[in-house]
């Protein structure tokens, strides 16, 4: 018989607690905690409920906690004295196979990770899919994580017990992320394009319209086909475009998408899972023969990074009227220009045709965007989906200041013209001006001393500014006090400096009503809300300039590490992105 949540919900204490036991390794104090909180509204809740009462619990408890894991294919499992829990994990993930070589890496490595943490390495083996990962990635993760800070390891260790939590309460009651699964297997199957001189090395690269963008363009044509789409077609930049009809001819339209094309060595699921996601929606209303009152149109766009050519947001920008006609003579890094690598595509590479993409704003009814949040945020507050509020506006400068190159050895500290100190101090003024405000961010991400030499104070140093906030108001507020403060330091040090504005981008605050819909929808899976804005730029930008938008987060893992092999995200989490959007069509549909 298969447990219910409305049967656990309605259990005696003692009997809830009971079919909790095991999920959190030799700790029935969490479920015990967790329970009070009855009634759960979701499998969703009830896992963050358990996380909720971990991270109040201290850390004592914390520690006792990793402690009672057993060691990755340690001596337990060889004795065969591990809980059913940890023996099925490691079964799953092949441990108990290991050959000499591997269970001797594996045994250095555990002996390793317990003198620097002085707690055992655990790590949820079943994987972000639940079916397991390789030895290999296993002692991968194993090595990497042995470098990690002991603070933030011991974070890594907690998530990873949820995570393993998650599974076994999956396994409880008998609920497998159908969905997640389906768009998890996407996007592995997307990620098999890669371009020459990647593919090779294992690593994901998808430039535009390459061809391994052409087969990735393919790949996602023919899905859209198999999820029932009335209409697929690629348009004149090389988006994929994916119509689900309305009920009634001639209703409005609401658009969704995200990218394609990836950055160098990036990773599966920056911008494909805002592709995938609602597809895997579409899929579920064709099955069931439903249609919505509007049109629901998915756009994979052909191009947001800007790696193969300078030019960003290529796909989403060609729909609001921006597409720069230089752009078609520029050329790559192997003299290919835009107009050339289209025609070779099979597009027209003429601008009538690109302009004819241009979308008219009183045919749609608003914009919205899911995508992986490329952020530690949402990963360590446990929670699996964040409402954005805005995307960051943002500012760069390129920047230079001058001093006076001089003897190391004989030019006295207080009769020094040093360039690259003035910077240091600058740098530091970022970093508290940009913390002030709490939600604004700035980097000098390059600080360079031409021609520098270990006997010489620095002449001249070469930095750059990028300043970001969620709001324009904020975001020059922000400036101009850095502004200011360089011109202060470089008065006060008697060196002089240059400030060139590279880049100038609005902010995108999300449509309050749209917003408000995706609060709704996150709400009615139990997980919290969480309200955070977007540092990073995405296609909803530029949406943003004709149309009302709003964007959904999901929670990546490995800190969230993104523009990386390491971003990764669970089909759990995945699924619950899936079944928000379709609470968010559903409600749309409602109201529409
Ligand atoms: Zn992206």
């Amino acid at each position: 018989m298969t447990l219910t949540l409305e049967q656990f919900n309605a259990a005696p204490a003692d009997d809830a607690a009971a079919l909790l036991e095991g999920i959190y390794e030799h700790s029935p104090w969490i479920a015990e905690a967790a329970l009070v909180q009855r009634p759960f509204r979701s499998l969703a809740h009830l896992k963050h409920a358990m996380a909720r009462v971990v991270h109040n619990a201290g850390d004592q408890a914390q520690l006792a906690l990793i402690n009672a894991h057993p060691e990755l294919a340690g001596k337990a499992m060889v004795s065969k004295s591990l809980t059913a829990e940890s023996t099925n994990e490691q079964n799953k993930a092949g441990l108990t196979s290991c050959s000499p070589e591997e269970l001797e890496k594996i045994q250095t490595l555990n002996a390793a990770y317990n003198a620097k943490f002085g707690f055992p390495f655990i790590l949820a083996v079943r994987g972000p899919r639940g079916a397991g990962l390789s030895r290999q990635e296993i002692i991968a993760t194993f090595e990497r994580r042995l470098a990690h800070h002991p603070d933030f390891e011991r974070g890594e260790a907690l998530r990873n017990i949820h995570r393993i939590g998650e599974l076994r309460l999956n396994d409880k009651f008998s609920v497998e992320p159908r969905l997640g699964h389906q768009v998890w297997d996407w996007q592995e199957q997307l990620s098999a394009f890669s371009d020459p001189g990647y593919l090779e090395k294992g690593q994901l690269t998808v430039t535009y319209l390459t061809e391994a963008h052409r087969s990735a363009a393919r790949m996602i044509e023919q899905t859209m086909r198999d999820c029932g789409f009335d209409e697929v077609v690629t348009d004149a930049v090389g988006n994929v475009v994916g119509r689900y009809r309305a009920s009634t001819p001639g209703a409005k339209t609401l658009m969704t998408g995200s990218h394609y094309d990836t950055v160098r060595n990036g990773g599966k699921y920056d911008g494909r899972l805002g592709i995938f996601t609602p597809m895997a929606c579409v899929a579920e209303l064709s099955r069931q023969g439903k249609r919505l009152p509007f049109d629901f149109e998915v756009i994979a766009f052909a191009e947001e990074e800007g790696q193969r050519y300078k030019a960003t947001f290529l796909g989403s920008g060609a729909l609001i009227g921006q597409f720069n006609p230089a752009w078609l003579d520029q050329q790559d890094a192997d003299g290919i220009s835009m107009r050339e690598a289209m025609q070779h595509a099979g597009l027209p590479g003429a601008l009538e045709a690109i302009a004819g993409l241009q979308r008219k704003p009183s045919d749609y009814l608003g914009f919205v965007e899911v995508h992986i949040e490329q952020g530690p945020v949402l990963n360590e507050l446990d929670i699996p989906l964040g409402i954005v509020t805005s995307i960051n506006g943002g500012v760069r400068y390129l920047c230079e200041v001058v001093g006076m190159a001089s003897h190391a050895g004989t030019t006295p500290m207080d009769r020094r013209r040093d360039a690259a100190v003035a910077v240091a101090e600058l740098a530091l003024y970022v970093e508290q001006r940009a913390a002030r405000d709490g939600d604004s961010v700035g980097t000098i991400g390059i600080l360079n001393v031409p021609g520098g030499s270990i006997n010489v104070v620095p002449g001249c140093c070469q930095f750059t500014l990028d300043l970001r906030a969620p709001n324009d108001a904020q975001r020059d507020a922000m400036v101009s006090d850095v502004l200011a403060e360089l011109r202060a330091i470089c008065e006060r040090r008697g060196v002089r400096h240059t400030a060139e504005e590279t880049m100038r981008a609005a902010a995108a605050p999300s449509a309050p009503a749209w917003q408000q819909r995706w609060e709704r929808a996150v709400d009615s899976l139990g997980v919290p809300l969480y309200r955070m804005p977007s540092g990073a730029g995405h296609d909803a930008m530029k949406l943003h300039e004709m149309m009302p938008q709003a964007m959904l987060f999901v929670r990546g893992q490995n800190s969230g590490l993104s523009h990386n092999p390491l971003e990764s995200t669970t089909s759990d989490d995945t699924q619950l992105a899936v079944e928000a959007f379709q609470f968010f069509l559903n409600n749309l549909a409602a109201a529409t």
